[in-house]
């Protein structure tokens, strides 16, 4: 199945007045596409996102993600299809700043039934995959932005998600650590990994082997690569 299916998928925000945040759409991303999501503020992006991500429920149509139509699903389904199916990185990192790497990393399992042996495990070895296994025991504050990220993303995948959900990922970054955080995606790209970026940085959104633009909450497909 593909990953992401949508239905003529539209939220409307109640208002009042009400908002036409996306209208009623159709996208198909299969597993192991690399695809960018550009459009100027307030176009709908992070509409799209919450959508995507499960954290909204679209107001019309249905969203099949991994062939699971999650419109009918229960609050507490969401959450664990959610938990176990999308990892998500954000723009400003979302790292608990108390906590070491590994243990940041290790807290994204915690509702997936892992026993604690083998979450230290899996994050280590998740750590070693972003190029941070020298990092492991290192707070937040001590690591630069780009290793930070990169922690993120080693949260993301721990869980060993089907879809990669980027919302504007290199956003706080400087150009040599937006270098190294897409030459991650690349790779895991190049592992198989389905990756969904929104950026609207031009030189982000040309990562993807496709572009979905939004503008005024209307979806269309911009470039084939
Ligand atoms: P973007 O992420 O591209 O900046 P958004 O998805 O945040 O765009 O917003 C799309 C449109 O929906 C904008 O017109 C915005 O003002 C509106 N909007 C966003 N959230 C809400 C909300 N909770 N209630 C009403 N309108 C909203
Ligand atoms: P950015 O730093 O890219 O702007 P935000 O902090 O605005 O990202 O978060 C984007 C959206 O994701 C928001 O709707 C927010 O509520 C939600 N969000 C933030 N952190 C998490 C998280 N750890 N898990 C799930 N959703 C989150």
């Amino acid at each position: 199945a593909p990953v992401i299916e949508f239905r003529q998928v539209g939220l409307t925000y109640p208002g009042p007045p009400p908002v036409e945040a996306l209208r009623p759409c159709d996208l198909v991303i299969e597993p192991g596409e690399f695809v960018s999501i550009v459009g100027p503020s307030g176009s709908g992006k992070s509409t799209f996102l919450n959508i995507a991500g499960l954290l909204d429920q679209p107001t019309t149509g249905t969203y099949l993600l991994d062939g699971i139509d999650t419109t009918t699903l229960k609050d507490s389904d969401v959450t664990s299809v959610r938990g176990r199916r999308i990892g998500f990185v954000f723009q400003s990192f979302h790292l608990l700043p108390h906590r070491s790497a590994l243990e940041n990393v290790m807290l994204a399992m915690t509702y997936n039934g892992v026993p604690r042996a083998e979450r230290a495990e899996r994050a280590r070895e998740a750590l070693a995959c972003v190029g941070l296994g020298h990092r492991v025991a290192a707070m937040p504050s001590t690591l630069s932005g780009g290793e930070r990220q990169r922690c993120a993303i080693a949260r993301a995948l721990v869980a060993r998600p089907s879809l990669l959900l980027c919302d504007e990922p290199t956003g706080n970054l400087d150009t040599a650590n937006t270098a190294t955080v897409l030459r991650l995606l690349e790779t895991l790209h190049d592992g198989g990994m389905t990756v969904l970026v929104i950026t609207h940085e031009p030189e982000v959104a040309a990562r993807g082997s496709r572009t979905v633009a939004i503008r005024d909450g209307v979806l269309s497909e911009q470039v084939m690569r």
